[in-house]
């Protein structure tokens, strides 16, 4: 077997491993690579092999920095299936029409300013038509379901906790008369989060291909954030003010929404009046709806008992514009869930513009928020700020929580090994910044993994 790292090496955007076995070549996941504009640009248009030759795709869940290329392979000559459980394809539909739309959008902002200096126009880097042709590729495959994939190569799909329909995947390769399992984690989730199964504890094999974007750091202990939401629910309440909280459309809405239906059910807030202001939150809830076969115990029991644990009926879903813009007249008090999650771009910034003057009001952030983003200055209490230009002072109260981190940390991902039985002999780390993926390293070795490699971008391994 020979593997190529062309992506998410010593980085954690661009996901894109290439395996060569018995003359197959199988694509492990074909992520957006995300960064500054002009090199993301080139990475992303530019793909180090060629599209036309390579057999296979075997994707392990929806997030563009995993599948947000995949346009790109089919718009340059892909022509084989493309696998992923059920849940990600359904998500993959809705992400890369939104990825489409964005990249047409950025290519006009960026094509103005070359228009305007006499510079060549760029094309976007995929349309909707690449997107639709891209889905018409997609072939689902359920967890826990063997599949013959190419000659002498079985994979399966395990859940990985991270996302909906996010999975661990198992390759088991015959090649040259010996067969070998190989364990690529796409994204490692967390044990005991709402709505999804814990990771599948896979048993020996003898090579592990696996992220590390927390391998250098640990989740702050015993948050609670169901408290917390009770305790701010409380106070826009009793203020008659609003609560905003933004929200990556895809995961983190979900859980907010799962524990707000949580907290009313235990009667711990009062009846306040709910709205998730994004379409690509109200149609990522519906496939969230769609695929109860992703969900654990606790949420199939509430279904079962005629729950709607996204909260149809008390939440509303606004979509149409008028409806967005008329959010911001109302008397609270209100919750308002809106994208984007680092407070970039997006309806979230229309809300924020007409909340964070108000003492009374609360903003909750519940995700990592990037340098210099607007959610980080929000998270810092740097005020004043800047919204569409505008100075604005920052009064209003601002929270974060950290739990809902949707990646293992360090001590789980290697409590995770641990569990999987002897350590493994060969180990590959991708998917972190240099520290992060050398201290994960580090670690493996020291777990007694023999021989552990980070490689660059690039790189070639025979194993
Ligand atoms: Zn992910």
């Amino acid at each position: 077997m020979r593997i190529q790292f062309h992506g998410a090496a010593r980085t954690t955007t661009g996901s894109m491993h290439l395996l060569d076995v018995n003359g197959s070549r199988i694509l492990l996941d074909c992520g957006l690579y995300q960064g500054k504009r002009k090199e993301a640009f080139e990475r992303n248009r530019h793909l180090p092999f060629d599209p036309g030759m390579v057999d296979l795709c075997l994707l392990s869940h929806a997030h563009i920095d995993h599948s947000g290329n995949l346009p790109t392979l089919v718009k340059r000559g892909f022509a084989g299936p493309v696998f992923a459980t059920p849940a990600t394809c359904d998500l993959c539909e809705i992400m890369l029409l939104d990825s489409a739309h964005l990249q047409v959008k950025d290519v006009e902002y960026v094509n103005r300013k070359r228009a305007a200096q006499g510079q060549r126009l760029f094309e976007p880097l995929y349309e909707e038509p690449d997107v639709r042709a891209t889905l018409k590729r997609m072939r689902p495959l359920p967890y826990d379901t063997p599949r013959e994939v190419a000659d002498g190569v079985r994979v399966t799909y395990h859940d990985a906790g991270h996302i909906l329909g996010s999975a661990l995947m198992v390759l088991t390769l015959r090649e040259n008369g010996a067969v070998r399992r190989l364990l690529f984690t796409g994204d490692m989730g967390r044990k005991h989060m709402p709505i999804l199964r814990d990771p599948t504890v896979i048993g020996r094999v003898d090579c592990l291909l696996t992220e590390s974007t927390y391998g250098d750091r640990l989740h702050p202990p015993g948050e609670d954030v169901k408290a917390k939401l009770a305790e701010l629910v409380g106070k826009v309440a009793e203020r008659g003010s609003r609560l905003v909280i933004p929200a990556f459309s895809v995961g983190r809405t979900q859980q907010v929404l799962y524990f707000l239906h949580q907290l009313w059910k235990e009667k711990r807030i009062r009846d306040v009046p709910v709205y998730v202001d994004s379409p690509l939150s109200t149609k990522a809830t519906a496939v969230y709806d769609r695929h109860p076969e992703c969900y654990d115990r606790e949420l199939l029991d509430l279904l079962r008992n005629r729950q709607d644990p996204f909260g149809a009926g008390r939440v509303t879903y606004v979509t149409d514009v008028a409806d967005s813009k008329r959010l911001n007249e109302m008397r609270g008090p209100v919750i308002i869930l809106s994208a984007s999650g680092m407070c970039e771009a997006g309806r979230i910034l229309h809300h924020l513009k007409h909340s964070v003057d108000d003492a009374r009001n609360v903003i909750l952030i519940v995700g990592f928020q990037a340098e210099h983003t607007l959610g980080r200055r929000l998270v810092e209490h740097l005020s004043p700020i800047r919204i569409f230009g505008e100075r604005h002072e920052l009064r209003a109260e601002v929270h974060s929580v950290q739990a809902l981190s949707a990646h293992a940390d360090r001590d789980e991902l290697l409590a995770y090994f641990r569990a999987m039985g002897t350590p493994v002999p060969r180990a590959f780390v991708v998917h972190g910044e240099p520290p992060a993926a050398e201290a994960m390293g580090a670690a493996l070795r020291e777990m007694g993994v023999a021989d552990v490699t980070v490689p660059a971008s690039g790189d070639v391994a025979e194993w």
